[in-house]
């Protein structure tokens, strides 16, 4: 047998192993936000990984921080050499259940029926980390060799940002370029799918300053509310259009998602809604803007438009002061066409399921941009088992069959970039 057939085999006789791991992971609520138990998590992994010849190490980020502890795994497999390196990386947290009465499945209960494990994180993305922890052992239980080393992270708060998690493992050396060569992020994107980026955001917030006065004669204040609503048809008229008309040339997913977009996200002036009225002119008006941008538009470009909006507005009306805040910038990232993690997923999708894979891109930011950024990694794509469309909705699961087939996928690029020569 080759040795891709050794490990297939291997995964095989695994598999009930791997799906009872899964079942113990989603069983922990790793809620976030707050961030809730991700020390059990975190030591459920690194305990798994310990008994499968790892050495485990637990990263918490430098700067203390409010809320439950943030717990890292960090563990790396000795093979032959020290390079390469093959990284993979999954999150621990999972986003709130939300409505238990839109759940079929206890959110948190793991139930295993109609060949599918049910739960939150089933798929987002506690699946991608059985299997890639699987997928290495089945490698070594089928006594293949590696001629590089293996790491596996289990990280903290990619739902928030991620900025206690992966940034904090490139920040502090575990993950950076000239040790780590190759990462796979194992997000749910779909087994025969790999993702090779996303697009950019741009969070602002525009403050509108005019003047408070009495309801009853507005004409001796300035109204910041109707300034805004004046901003926000300007963007409507304006930017919209404009943005529509760009394309990406990324293989966005869903297709709706390659064009720039701007999203109104919150809105405030006056009297919070759930006190007595008085009548007062709004002297403030704050609201927050998603901008999604693509890879063609440079960042500065995207905020020097806004910038535009803003003085057109206060041309206009004399009387508003304007002001606008940067809340988040991260920038597009695109995996290069000749990256090995790129060809090396695409192959073993091919040979698991005998057909092309599909090369797409993520609408919203993952964690390669702090792999990309921070780390300066650039040979990164995201692949994983369960279905992207489900993540954070009721219902969440992954199929089982799913979970054994991209673990086969995850033991054959493993063996593609790390195996010894001329293997499989
Ligand atoms: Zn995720």
């Amino acid at each position: 047998m080759t040795a891709a057939e050794r490990a297939f085999a291997a995964i095989d006789g695994l598999r009930d192993e791997c799906v009872a791991f899964l079942v113990d992971l989603v069983r922990i609520p790793t809620v976030n936000p707050p961030g809730e138990r991700y020390e059990e998590c975190a030591r459920m992994i690194g305990d798994r990984l310990g008994s499968f010849g790892y050495a485990v190490e637990y990263v918490r980020p430098r700067a203390a921080r409010d809320g439950p502890p943030r717990v890292n795994v960090f563990a790396r497999l000795q093979g032959a050499g020290v390079r390469p390196t093959l990284h993979f990386n999954g999150h621990i947290d999972v986003v709130p259940a939300g409505d238990r009465g839109a759940w079929s499945h206890e959110p948190f209960g793991a139930e295993l029926a109609d060949g599918a494990l049910w739960g939150r994180g089933g798929a987002d993305q506690k699946a991608g980390l059985a299997a890639s922890i699987y997928a290495v052992e089945a490698l070594r239980r089928a006594g293949v060799g590696l001629r590089g080393a293996v790491e596996q992270s289990a990280t903290v708060d990619e739902e928030s940002g991620g900025f206690a998690g992966v940034a904090e493992l490139c920040d502090q050396g575990y993950l950076r370029a000239g040790r780590t060569d190759h990462v796979i992020i194992t997000e749910p994107l779909g087994v025969d799918r790999v993702c090779i980026g996303h697009r950019g955001v741009y969070w602002f917030e525009v403050t509108a300053r005019g003047q408070a006065g009495h309801g009853s004669m507005p004409e001796l204040g300035h109204n910041a509310a109707e300034a805004m609503a004046r901003f926000i048809a300007r963007i409507e008229r304006e930017l919209k259009p404009r943005l529509a008309a760009r394309r990406t040339a990324m293989p966005v997913e869903p297709p709706a998602s390659r064009s720039a977009s701007i999203s109104l996200n919150a809105l405030h002036a006056g009297q919070r809604p759930d006190v007595e009225q008085t009548p007062v002119v709004p002297d403030t008006c704050v609201a927050t803007f998603d901008r999604r941008f693509l890879i063609e538009e440079p960042s500065a470009t995207v905020r020097a438009e806004i910038g535009e909006l803003v003085a057109a507005e206060a041309t206009a009306d004399g009387g508003i002061r304007w002001s606008v805040r940067d809340l988040m910038l991260v920038e597009p990232t695109e995996t290069p066409a000749d990256a090995p993690t790129r060809r090396a997923v695409a192959d073993a999708i091919q040979r698991v399921f005998g057909r092309p894979a599909a090369i797409v891109a993520s609408p919203g930011t993952y964690d390669q941009k702090h792999v990309v950024r921070r780390g300066g990694v650039t040979d990164c794509v995201a692949y994983g088992p369960g279905i992207l469309e489900l993540a954070h909705r009721p219902d969440e699961h992954v199929r089982l069959d799913d979970l054994v087939n991209a673990t086969k996928v995850m033991a054959l690029a493993t063996l593609a970039l790390v195996g010894e020569p001329g293997v499989p």
